[in-house]
C-alpha cells in the first residue's frame, strides 16, 4: 500500500482552472472522500492521480517516489468509475481476470484469484455469466472485484453507487467500507452524495471551484465547517449572522450568549445544524410552513418574523409539529457552530 501526496497540484485546460493549488495526503490504508458540487474538479483530480491527466503544475507522489510523469500502467492503481465499464464480450470472471492477463499471471493463478475475489464479494457463483446480465449491484461487484485483482497500492473510485436504488446502496456502502478496511488498500472515493461520503469514509475533503475547502474526519467538517460553503454543502444548515457585543449576539429573532463569541470581532456567523433547535415555551416564535415526515425524523420549515426560513429537524416519535403551527423555538448552542 502507499500513502498518496498532492503537492501544489494545478491543473487548467486553456484559461480554466479545473483544480487549483490541492495540496494533501491520503494516508496509507486510508479511505479519503472526495466531495464537491458538479465542476469543482473531483474527477480531474483523480485522473492526475491516476496518469491519465498530467498536471499543469505541481507533484503528485506515491510514498517519496514523483509519479507526476509516470504512465498510468506503470502506477498501480485500480479503478472504479460508475459505468463499471466492464467487457461483455467476456464472463465476469474473464473481466476480473482481465489485469492479472495483462500483466502475464498464468491463466490458471489468474482464474484462482479472480475467483477469490467473486467469492469474497459474495457473488463467486456468477464467474461464468456476461456482465450485461447481471443486476446494477452485482456489476458494481464485478467492478470492484476486477479493480482490486490487480492488488493495487491505490484504489480510485469515481461514484461507484451511482444508478444503484437507495437499499442496495447502503447495504454495499457497509459492505465496501469493511472490505477497503480489511484490504488496507489507499482509497479517493468521489463522490457527490454527502451522506454516502460520512458513511464510507475515514476523512473527506471537501472541493469548491478546483480547491479545498476543508478536510477532515466526518464528524469535525460536519460539526465544525471551516465556513458556510461547507455548512451547506455538508448537511443542511442554518446560516445566522449578527452583530456580536462581547459574550453575545443579536440575532434579530433572538439574543444569544456565548463565550465562544468574545473571539469574534463585529460581524458573527453562527451555523445551526436543524436539529439545534428546539420547541420551548419561552424561546421565540415562528411559522411553521411544512413539515416531511423522514421516518424516525420530522423536517420542518419555520418562518421567522422577518420572512427568513428555518429548517428544522425533530424526532417523529418526541415532537409533533404541524404545518400552519405557531411554535416556540429555543436554539440549543451545544448545537451551534461559531465560524471564525
Ligand atoms: P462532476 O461532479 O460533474 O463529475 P467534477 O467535480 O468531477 O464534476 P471535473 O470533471 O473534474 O469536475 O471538471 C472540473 C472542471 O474542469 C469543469 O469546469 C470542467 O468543465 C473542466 N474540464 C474537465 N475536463 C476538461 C477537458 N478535458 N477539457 C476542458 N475542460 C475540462
Amino acid at each position: 500500500m502507499a500513502e498518496v501526496t498532492l503537492e501544489k497540484l494545478h491543473k487548467r485546460y486553456g484559461d480554466e482552472t479545473a483544480v487549483e493549488s490541492l495540496d494533501f495526503t491520503v494516508h496509507d490504508g486510508e479511505t479519503l472522500g472526495v466531495v464537491g458540487p458538479s465542476g469543482c474538479g473531483k474527477t480531474t483530480t483523480l485522473r492526475m492521480i491516476a496518469g491519465f491527466e498530467t498536471p499543469t503544475d505541481g507533484v503528485v507522489r506515491f510514498d517519496s517516489e514523483d509519479v507526476t510523469h509516470v504512465p498510468p500502467e506503470k502506477r498501480n492503481v485500480g479503478l472504479v468509475f460508475q459505468s463499471y465499464a466492464l467487457f461483455n464480450n467476456m464472463s465476469v470472471l474473464a473481466n476480473v481476470a482481465f489485469g492479472l492477463k495483462m500483466e502475464g499471471v498464468g491463466k490458471e493463478e489468474r482464474r484462482e484469484r479472480a475467483q477469490e475475489l467473486l467469492d469474497m464479494l459474495g457473488i463467486g457463483d456468477l464467474g461464468d455469466r456476461s456482465p450485461e446480465s447481471l443486476s446494477g449491484g452485482q456489476q458494481q461487484r464485478v467492478g470492484l472485484a476486477r479493480a482490486l485483482a490487480i492488488e493495487p497500492d491505490i484504489l480510485l473510485l469515481d461514484e461507484p453507487m451511482t444508478g444503484l436504488d437507495a437499499k442496495l446502496k447502503t447495504r454495499l456502502r457497509t459492505e465496501m467500507s469493511n472490505l477497503l478496511e480489511e484490504l488496507g488498500v489507499t482509497a479517493l472515493y468521489v463522490t457527490h452524495d454527502q451522506e454516502e461520503a460520512m458513511a464510507m469514509c475515514d476523512r473527506i475533503a471537501v472541493l469548491n471551484d478546483g480547491h479545498i475547502e476543508q478536510i477532515g474526519t466526518p464528524d469535525t467538517v460536519y460539526e465544525q465547517p471551516a465556513n458556510t460553503f461547507v455548512a451547506n454543502f455538508i448537511g443542511t444548515s442554518n446560516v445566522l449572522r449578527g452583530k456580536a457585543n462581547g459574550d453575545s449576539v443579536d440575532l434579530g429573532f433572538t439574543r444569544v450568549q456565548d463565550e465562544r463569541l468574545e473571539a469574534v470581532n463585529g460581524e458573527a456567523t453562527l451555523i445551526a445544524r436543524p436539529e439545534a433547535f428546539d420547541v420551548d415555551d419561552d424561546g421565540f416564535e415562528a411559522q411553521v410552513r411544512d413539515v416531511h415526515y423522514l421516518g424516525e425524523r420530522i423536517q420542518a420549515t419555520a418562518e421567522l418574523p422577518d420572512g427568513t426560513d428555518l429548517t428544522l429537524k425533530f424526532d417523529s416519535f418526541d415532537r409533533q409539529v404541524s404545518a400552519d403551527d405557531v411554535v416556540s423555538l429555543a436554539l440549543d448552542l451545544d448545537d451551534v457552530h461559531v465560524v471564525d
